[in-house]
């Protein structure tokens, strides 16, 4: 499979250059040049399958020759096989149309373990041949940062530094962080701001003193292969609802556009999705792109749901490629706009080609609440919040009569409830208790370095600890 940029002037790279590449060279994202396609033949053979063995299926043809079929469906395997439920993703029902689709039973309690447990073995695995090893630089308000370092972890030829604003990410996301005891893994609160943080990190991308003599490397949402490992779960749960012979809906807690964009993948793979419903908080940038066409950045606001607390929707952009019939000329020229004026109005045929599979709903705090409290008083179970407006967005448009009552609509829940234990007391009085998995956080000791928000403090932190 060859891997092509968004804004078509980044060279073509294959599955083992894309996943260890960001983002394009000419500012873009990668996409696959085509789509795979499964007949409903095919589909209904997956039926059965165990979760890795499923992910190997709708895997294969993006890896291409990147790895043996062997070597593919080892990864899968190992990554999945320390999930902590024997489904890996589990599908639970609500009611008779709603469904909840589990994304939580990784090391951190968050759908991102599904992707980054795989991505690491693939980093390892890409990474033998070579004799540098890659230095992952990121930064984190919370949650990527433990699901990376959790991935990273133990990992031959990587190494990763993850620096966080201290003091200002919850107590159980940075012991998840910090209480990891790889050696390969340097947590660093730095004396600042998220935004302090992240715009160190783009300089240190740029920045000779590290780029000379080390090769760097990121894990953020724009990965491929991230995405890639995402589009599993649709098919899972849309087989076990019987796909490919009845259609299925998705509501997606939505933040930088990769999870649901997932599910748009699945689609055009041949699964019969219904409808993607991309559910946001108050930061609402994508439901106003989708209805009104008006992808424009507004306020940023800190809500109960913070890793939906977005300014910009970065894989929006694929999204916006895929509408304007893969005319990578004119979405560069609309991308440079966007960089210039942060506006950017979608055209007709843009706004045509998403409404037919996109629907968009956006939750207040107080919808987030009701739909926690519905889901434990009516249905006995516990969900965070991210999850919650994710239920409130699919319980909104079945009750306007939007989806056909004979059609499943499934949530994702994205995170773990304990993750979020202020939010869930406050909606149902109780708290929720961290599953025996993650140890007793509160016993493990923590290992962090405490460095200023001075760039250069930093920087020479990373160069003096970083293997070459
Ligand atoms: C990251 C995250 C999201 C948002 O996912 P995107 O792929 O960025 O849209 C939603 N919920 C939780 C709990 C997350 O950690």
């Amino acid at each position: 499979m060859r891997y092509i940029s968004t804004r078509g002037r980044a060279p073509v790279l294959d599955f083992e250059g894309v996943t260890l590449t960001g983002l394009a060279s000419d500012g873009g994202l990668y996409l696959p040049e085509s789509w795979p396609q499964f007949s409903a033949d095919e589909i209904r053979a997956m039926r059965g399958l165990s979760y890795p063995e499923l992910a190997y299926e709708i895997m294969a043809p993006f890896v291409g020759d990147s790895l043996t079929d062997q070597e593919l469906l080892g990864l899968c395997q190992q990554a999945y096989g320390a999930f902590d439920h024997a489904a890996v993703t589990p599908l639970v029902q609500l009611d008779q149309q709603h469904w909840l689709l589990e994304l939580f039973h990784g090391p951190t309690l968050a759908f991102k373990d599904v992707a980054l447990q795989l991505l690491g073995l693939l980093f390892e695995k890409f990474l033998e041949k070579r004799e540098r090893p890659l230095t992952i630089i990121g930064a984190t308000s919370g949650d990527t940062g433990s699901a990376a370092i959790h991935a990273v972890a133990g990992r031959e030829g990587v190494e990763i530094f993850m620096l966080h604003p201290e003091g200002r990410v919850s107590e159980i996301q940075r012991r998840q962080m910090t209480t990891v005891s790889a050696s390969n893994v340097h947590n660093i609160a730095i004396a600042g701001s998220f935004d302090d943080a992240q715009s160190h990190v783009k300089r240190m991308f740029a920045d000779p003193v590290l780029t000379d003599t080390l090769d760097i490397g990121a894990v953020n949402s724009i990965n491929w292969a991230r995405l890639m490992a995402q589009v599993v779960y649709y098919f899972a749960a849309a087989l076990q609802l019987g796909a490919p012979d009845r259609k299925v809906a998705f509501s997606v807690p939505t933040g930088n556009f990769g999870d649901v964009f997932a599910g748009y993948v699945a689609a055009q793979m041949g699964l019969p999705v219904e409808r993607l419903i991309v559910a946001t908080n108050k930061n609402d940038i994508l439901a106003r792109a989708i209805r009104d066409g008006d992808y424009s950045v507004g306020e940023s606001h800190a809500t109960i749901t913070p890793s939906m607390d977005i300014q910009v929707s970065s894989n929006f952009e694929r999204l916006l490629f895929e509408a304007n019939g893969r005319d990578a000329e004119g979405l560069a020229a609309q991308m440079d706009g966007f960089g210039q004026s942060k506006t950017l109005a979608l055209d007709p045929m843009q706004r045509e080609g998403i409404a037919e599979m996109f629907s968009a709903h956006r939750a207040t705090p107080e919808d987030t609440l009701t739909a926690m409290r519905w889901a434990y008083e009516n249905c006995g179970e516990v969900i965070d919040p991210h999850t919650a407006v994710g239920l409130h967005a699919a319980c909104s448009l079945t009750m306007a009569d939007e989806i056909d009552p004979a059609i499943p609509v499934v949530t994702l829940a994205t995170a773990h409830p304990a993750k979020f234990p202020d939010a869930v007391e406050q909606a149902i009085g109780t708290r929720a208790d961290l599953p025996d998995r993650v140890g007793d956080l509160f016993a493990l000791e923590e290992r962090f370095e405490t460095l200023s928000a001075d760039y250069e403090a930093v920087r020479d932190y990373i160069s003096a600890k970083a293997t070459r």
